[in-house]
C-alpha cells in the first residue's frame, strides 16, 4: 500500500472544507445528501464541521461492481431518498471519476424539487472526466490510479482505512 493522503492532511482538508460550507450555507436550508458507500466517512467528518443547523439524507449509487474497476452502468436507489423540496442540497460523494454518477444525481435532486444543488468530493481524479462537472467544494485532486481508503473500497475492502492509498500493482 502505498499512502497518497495521510490522515493528518485528510482531517485538515475536511475542517477547511467544512468551514467553506459553514459560510456559503449561512440561513439556508441545508440538506447533505451522501452518496452511499463510499461517502460515509466524510459525511461523519464533514458535518461535524459545519456550525449550521442541516439535515442528512442518504442515497446509493453504484456503478463499480465487485472487483471490477471498470464502471458498469449506474445504478441509483433511491430508497431513502429525502425529500428536498425547497431545499439547498449539497450532494456528498467520495470521488470525482468520470462524472457520470454526480451528474445523474444532480439532475435527481432538481426533479425532485430541490432549490439549489452543489457538489462536494473528497477527491477528484485528473484526466478521467467524461462529463464536465466542476465540483462546488473538493479535497484533493488526484493522479489517475485507483485508491482506497476513508470509505472507499477494493472488492468492499479497504473502507475502514483512515488515509487514502494505492495498492501496490495499481500505480
Ligand atoms: P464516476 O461516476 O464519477 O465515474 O464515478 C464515481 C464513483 O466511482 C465513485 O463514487 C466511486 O464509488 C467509484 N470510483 C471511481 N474511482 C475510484 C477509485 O479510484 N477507487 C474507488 N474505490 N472507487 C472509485
Ligand atoms: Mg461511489
Amino acid at each position: 500500500m502505498k499512502v497518497l493522503i495521510t490522515e493528518d492532511q485528510i482531517r485538515e482538508r475536511v475542517a477547511a472544507l467544512g468551514r467553506q460550507i459553514e459560510a456559503d450555507y449561512q440561513g439556508k436550508p441545508l440538506t447533505i445528501v451522501a452518496v452511499l458507500t463510499g461517502s460515509l466517512i466524510l459525511l461523519a467528518d464533514l458535518i461535524r464541521q459545519i456550525g449550521l443547523p442541516l439535515r442528512v439524507a442518504l442515497l446509493q449509487a453504484s456503478s463499480y461492481k465487485g472487483a471490477t474497476m471498470t464502471a458498469g452502468a449506474l445504478i441509483i436507489n433511491e430508497a431513502f431518498a429525502p425529500d428536498v423540496i425547497g431545499r439547498d442540497v449539497l450532494l456528498l460523494d467520495d470521488i470525482l471519476d468520470t462524472g457520470h454518477t454526480l451528474s445523474t444525481l444532480v439532475a435527481r435532486m432538481h426533479e425532485r424539487g430541490a432549490n439549489s444543488v452543489k457538489t462536494a468530493v473528497l477527491l477528484r481524479k485528473l484526466g478521467r472526466q467524461e462529463v464536465h462537472l466542476e465540483p462546488d467544494y473538493c479535497g484533493f485532486t488526484i493522479p489517475d490510479a485507483f485508491v482506497v481508503g476513508y470509505g472507499l473500497d477494493f472488492n468492499d475492502d479497504y473502507r475502514h482505512l483512515p488515509h487514502v492509498g494505492i495498492l501496490d500493482g495499481m500505480a
